[in-house]
């Protein structure tokens, strides 16, 4: 998608430091941490939400991501929140997981 902050992060249009990365998703921390560590999970497939997902083999790769990553940080305590609509806080309109940890 030629508009969307995730996808030009991924194509490297918009420089950015990936803390994981897989065949299905890549890891960055977020730009405005709300927690000691807030990561974010981001399927490498334009998907604008939970509601437009067709491939639920998306939703396991990305629960192996998230363990993998809090492995990785040696996060044991974390909340995960994935925002869906504009009118829920969704701002970016690229399906994503939060993780925060404190
Ligand atoms: P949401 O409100 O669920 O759509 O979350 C979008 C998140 O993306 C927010 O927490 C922003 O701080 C974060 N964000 C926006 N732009 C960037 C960026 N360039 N790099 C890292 N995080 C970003
Ligand atoms: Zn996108």
């Amino acid at each position: 998608m030629t508009d969307c902050i995730f996808c030009k992060i991924l194509n490297k249009e918009i420089p950015s430091k990936f803390v994981y990365e897989d065949d299905c998703c890549f890891a960055i921390n977020d730009i405005n941490p709300k927690a000691k560590k807030h990561i974010l999970v981001i399927p490498k497939e334009h998907i604008e939400s939970l509601n437009q997902i067709t491939d639920f083999e998306l939703v396991k790769n990305l629960f192996i991501a998230i363990r993998n990553i809090t492995k990785q940080e040696n996060i044991t305590d974390f909340k995960t929140q994935i925002n869906t609509g504009k009118n829920a806080g969704q701002e970016v309109m690229h399906l994503h997981i939060h993780i925060l940890a404190n």
